[in-house]
């Protein structure tokens, strides 16, 4: 079968939530993808930050493939010799004295949406069913029914009303507009350190840092989801840490276990996380032997190839070489570490046509929010395969 055989099944029976370039992949390695003709392809998006290891990475693999031949589900309702160990590197690696192990990215906020508003009522006494979560304006955290509840994007959630109440959203990048939101029933602010899907928006400098003095000064958590921009992609370990901010609760998923499985947690010290009694939240699968072999594999690569320098070094280099292109579509090329957003104007006709002329030259890449080219490369990249990159982009961005 062909690409055109492959999609026309998809296209019949499977739902159309989604709008993929017409690529078929069929296997991968590292920063590389083929399809199913043969034809080989850099992938510039990573499955949204989800394989910073590079696909496929062989240490991950392996913990994967152990793992699975010894114990892969055994639920919460016991315990097994791969969570605890989970629990402790990450503590180690991240400074936060507990976790909170979940699937999904959003099962994680949701999590970390009850976390805070337990701890609203436990700790800062708020009345019962009064607490308020501040949020940005064009925010992505998901996809559940609260999670739209609290998204801008029409899109989102135009069809999928009623809501859940209790949210607030101040314009993104403004510290002060979080400021004039907070009121005695204020529980957390929860942010994204650089807005992802909304276009890889990075706020003024100091922007994050000033929004954690408010809430401190407030008694408000700052909750920062760092599901896309945490573990290495900007260049350290969390977006969060170019401001020397320390939010009061970090959600992670995606890279957390490098693409092999979903596995996502929350993180917080144990005055906030240590509130959670038997009973009042769980999953099935959250927390499970095999996940937590994964995760901790895909944690040990981090470390280990120095993935946040590479992204920063990198990620500076392949910002610069994508400056300094000179294009009639461009109005701004910007990122941190190797999450990269090239916008265009809007006279260029959106994105996506250029997402497909690249895919023509092998090289894939998603648009983001109709203008916006994302760049965003397994961290494994090379200097030698950016330069690879660069010609054939700077081709695309001077189609017609
Ligand atoms: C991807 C993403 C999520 C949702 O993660 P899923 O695993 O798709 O549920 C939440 N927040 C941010 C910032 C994301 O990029």
């Amino acid at each position: 079968m062909k690409t055109r055989d492959f999609i026309e099944i998809e296209e019949q029976y499977g739902a159309h939530n989604y709008h993929p370039l017409d690529v078929v992949i069929e296997r991968a390695e590292g920063v590389w993808v083929y399809d199913v003709d043969g034809k080989k392809y850099l992938d510039c998006l990573s499955a949204y930050s989800a394989v910073n290891q590079g696909h496929v990475h062989p240490k991950i693999l392996q913990a994967l493939l152990d793992q699975a031949k010894k114990v892969t589900l055994t639920s919460r309702a016991f315990r097994n010799d791969q969570l605890p160990m989970l629990y402790k590197e990450l503590s180690e690696m991240t400074g936060y004295e507990m976790s909170l192990p979940m699937n999904s990215g959003a099962e994680a906020v949701e999590t970390a949406v009850k976390l805070a508003r337990k701890w609203g009522y436990q700790v800062k006494k708020i009345p019962r069913h009064q607490a308020e979560i501040i949020v940005a304006g064009n925010n992505f955290h998901g996809r559940t029914v609260t999670i739209i509840s609290f998204s801008t994007e029409p899109l989102y959630r135009d069809d999928f009303g009623p809501f859940t109440p209790g949210f607030v959203v101040a314009e993104y990048g403004n510290a002060d507009e979080i400021e004039k939101a907070i009121t005695p029933n204020t529980a957390a602010v929860m942010l994204e350190p650089i807005q992802g899907e909304a276009g890889v928006i990075i706020p003024p400098d100091g922007y994050l840092k000033k929004v954690a003095e408010i809430c401190k000064k407030n008694n408000v958590l700052l909750v920062a989801d760092e599901i896309q921009t945490g573990l290495c992609r900007t260049g350290k370990l969390f977006a969060s840490d170019h401001e020397g901010v320390r939010p009061d609760i970090v959600i992670i998923g995606k890279a957390l276990a490098g693409g092999f499985y979903p596995v996502s947690a929350v993180l917080a010290d144990k005055p906030i996380l240590g509130l959670f009694t038997p009973g009042e939240h769980g999953s099935t699968f959250g927390g499970n032997p095999l996940a937590a072999a994964v995760a901790r594999a895909a944690l040990k690569v981090m470390r280990d190839e120095k993935l946040a320098d590479r992204a920063l070094e990198l990620g500076t280099y392949f910002v610069e070489q994508l400056s300094e292109i000179p294009s009639p579509h461009v109005k701004e090329v910007r990122g941190k570490g190797l999450l990269i957003g090239v916008e265009l104007k809007p006279e260029a006709g959106g994105a996506r046509r250029f997402c497909e002329a690249m895919k023509a030259r092998g090289i894939l890449a998603k648009e983001t929010h109709d203008n916006v080219i994302r760049f965003a490369p397994p961290l494994v990249i090379d200097r030698e395969t950016i330069e690879w990159a660069l010609p054939a982009i700077r081709e695309t961005l001077n189609m017609k």
